[in-house]
């Protein structure tokens, strides 16, 4: 970790507020002083990086990550691939998105039990390169739900570990959390993809509550799988975490999603539906399969429902199923865009769901996702001004500066020889 002095920024800190121009010292892994222009802040040690108008921002968070998704055509791929095989791919899609500016990463399902635990293990050891990791279980689900492939004949594999009953279910949670996960991960709703339908609510409330019990009785969180309404409801009365995708969500699920805002995260998990209808001909998802998948529609009641989640206040993350062969990992800020364009949030609204959003969701103390004295240095210089074009936040190649946890990984000197305009003196 260096001690640090970036002059001349300008500053996005994570809250929504706009930008403004100052200054800032980091020590050590924290963010020690935070000053507006003219303060001319004096810092002895201190390298100096003079921005030059560049936008200081806190690292981006991937709320809805799953770094062991390894560009997959289909969900028993990932059961396929082996586990060597597969634990180098986790780790190179986790460097993948330190990369493109994810600091953080909050995995909602790892495929294979161990890998997000030992990748996250490795890179807070500093072996290995990567954001900060909320390491996943794999999808808990009954049989028959969202990632059981097996039929009568075949035994098959995905990203899910099949359990039914409360005692089934207690035990697989029990089993992950012993062998290291931060997150439980729970499917209570199918999915349009598979048999059980994303409207079915496939997993009893006994079991629902059997999982959040063991997650809650180990100071874990437990995230779920949850379209229907029904599911959402079901996962708000027994004290899941975070909900994903909720997106048909009846007025009685909005009602109870608004009274639970203090307590839970939601996530759309926007990107994997968008790119199925616009941008997975070549694999073999041609409009007829849209139009029989009701991918539209999906989509149509994810924007009516983020829209009145966005109205009503609740904490909304972004991190969009990225790691299918449509969604590749490393394209996940376009989630960004689809804030903007699909649920009404301004550019600076959806920075703060990347940034100061997400940063509570992985460390409830909130001294992450943010720039303020005393929070963690995890930390972007852009290129450009994000607050004006959330696009711009795609391309890392404005990413002039990547700095996690007080250490660079990418030096804006680097980034400054090809553009000229941030200078490390
Ligand atoms: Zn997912």
């Amino acid at each position: 970790m260096a001690d640090v002095h970036i002059k001349n920024a300008n500053i996005f800190d994570g809250t929504g507020a706009a930008t403004r121009p100052g200054e800032i010292v980091v020590r050590g892994n924290r963010i020690r002083t935070v000053a507006g222009p003219g303060a001319n802040l004096e810092a002895p040690g201190c390298e100096v990086i003079d921005a030059q108008g560049a936008t200081l921002m806190p690292g981006m968070v991937e709320g809805h990550a799953h770094p062991t998704f390894i560009g997959a055509r289909a969900n028993t791929d990932m059961g396929d691939i082996p586990v060597e095989e597969h634990l180098l791919a986790t780790l190179r899609n986790a460097e993948l998105l330190l990369d493109h500016g994810f600091t953080s990463l909050y995995s909602a399902a790892s495929a294979k039990l161990r890998l997000d635990v030992v990748v996250r293990n490795e890179i807070a050891a500093g072996r290995e390169k990567g954001p900060r990791l909320r390491a996943a279980s794999p999808e808990i689900t009954v049989t028959a739900g969202l990632g059981d492939e097996s039929t009568q004949h075949q035994s098959r594999s995905s990203f899910g570990m099949v359990a039914d009953g409360p005692d089934a279910i207690r035990h697989a949670a029990r089993y992950c959390i012993r062998e290291g996960v931060d997150n439980l991960k729970i499917n209570i709703s199918g999915d349009d993809f598979v048999g059980a339908k994303g409207g079915q609510t496939v997993m009893s409330e006994a079991e629902v509550r059997a999982a959040v019990e063991v997650a809650h009785d180990f100071d874990r969180k437990i995230a779920c799988h949850a379209r229907a309404g029904r599911s959402v409801k079901r996962a708000l009365t027994c004290g899941v975490d975070v909900i994903y995708h909720c997106e048909q969500a009846d007025d009685e699920a909005l009602d109870m999603l608004e009274a639970a805002k203090d307590r839970i995260f939601v996530g759309p998990a926007i990107g994997l539906i968008w790119n199925t209808i616009h941008e997975a001909q070549e694999f073999g998802i041609t409009p007829e399969v849209v139009e029989n998948l009701g991918m539209q529609r999906v989509l149509d009641m994810s924007a009516k429902t983020y829209n009145e989640l966005r109205r009503r206040g609740v904490r909304v993350v972004i991190g969009g199923d990225y790691g299918f062969a449509w969604t590749p990992q490393g394209t996940n800020a376009r989630d960004l865009e689809h804030f903007v364009n699909l649920y009404g949030y301004s550019p600076a609204e959806a920075l703060a769901c990347a940034t100061s959003v997400g940063g509570s969701m992985m460390f409830p103390a909130g001294d992450l996702g943010v720039v303020r004295e005393g929070a963690l240095a995890d930390l972007l210089l852009v290129d450009g001004d994000p607050t004006r074009d959330v696009r711009i936040m795609q391309d890392r190649a404005k990413l002039l500066m990547i700095m996690k946890d007080g250490a660079f990984h990418k030096h804006p000197r680097v980034a400054g020889r090809a553009r000229g305009a941030v200078a490390a003196e």
